[in-house]
C-alpha cells in the first residue's frame, strides 16, 4: 500500500499533505473512485480544512484550550496524555472522492497530517478504492 513518510519538527504541527496524496492518485491510474488516507499512530489525526496561518494557529489554541497541559493519568507511562486526548478530536482516517483523476476538493480544502507529539517520523497510509 502507498504511505507518506512524514517528518514532524514541532511538537504540534499541521502538515498540508494534499499535493503528496494527489501524487498518489497519479500513479494509481485511477479516474473515478475514492481515496482514503489513513493514519496508524494514536498521538496524530487528520483534517480537511484551510491552509492559512492564522486559522492554523486558531486551531492549535483551540486544541489547547479543549485539552489543556493538565496532570492526567496516563503521562506517568510516557508524559504524552494531551496528544492522545487531542487526537480523538481529529480524525484518523478520511475518504474523498476521486473525479476525472482529481481529489474532488472544494477551493479552499486542503488535507492535513496533524502531529500532536513530535517531532518524530511518522506514516501515512493511502489506499485508493
Ligand atoms: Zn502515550
Amino acid at each position: 500500500m502507498p504511505e507518506i513518510k512524514i517528518s514532524s519538527n514541532k511538537r504540534v504541527e499541521f502538515i498540508d499533505i494534499t499535493q503528496e496524496v494527489q501524487k498518489i492518485v497519479d500513479s494509481s491510474g485511477i479516474k473515478e473512485g475514492a481515496v482514503l488516507v489513513f493514519t496508524r499512530h494514536t498521538t496524530t489525526g487528520l483534517m480537511i480544512n484551510e491552509n492559512e496561518s492564522g486559522l492554523i494557529k486558531d486551531f492549535e489554541n483551540m486544541l489547547k484550550k479543549l485539552v489543556p497541559p493538565n496532570e492526567y493519568l496516563h503521562d506517568r507511562i510516557d508524559n504524552n496524555a494531551d496528544a492522545h486526548l487531542r487526537s480523538v478530536l481529529l480524525n484518523p482516517s478520511i475518504v474523498l472522492p476521486v473525479v476525472n483523476k482529481r481529489i474532488y476538493l472544494g477551493t479552499w480544502q486542503r488535507i492535513f497530517f496533524v502531529e500532536l507529539d513530535g517531532p518524530r517520523n511518522r506514516k501515512v497510509v493511502v489506499k485508493i478504492l
